[in-house]
């Protein structure tokens, strides 16, 4: 069975990522999404060919699962939220029989 990680044996992954935050936080731009901003370092990294485009598009797609994640989270806290006022509605409702 072959071990499918984030790193590589020779860790070359892991250190073009730190490269990439180490740039990510370089960068100018507070909220910068570093896909298309000019002048965003990350951007004029893989541009000037200091960062490697394989390494680039899966920060990207790390990037994306992030803000997907947090989405989902935010969701099923509004979610319990409802829950929470559901039970409690529920709950008066019954005392007062
Ligand atoms: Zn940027």
């Amino acid at each position: 069975m072959r071990e499918v990680g984030i790193a590589n044996s020779d860790g070359g992954w892991m250190s073009t990522f730190d490269a990439i935050i180490q740039l990510s936080k370089d960068c100018k731009f507070v909220d910068c999404s570093h896909t298309n901003e000019t002048g965003c370092a990350v951007v004029k990294a893989v541009e000037i060919g200091k960062l490697d485009p394989d390494a680039y598009n899966n920060f990207l797609k790390m990037e994306k699962e992030k803000e997907h994640f947090q989405t989902n989270l935010v969701e099923r806290r509004k979610k319990d939220k409802q829950f929470g006022k559901m039970l409690k509605n529920y709950k008066k409702n019954k005392d007062k029989e």
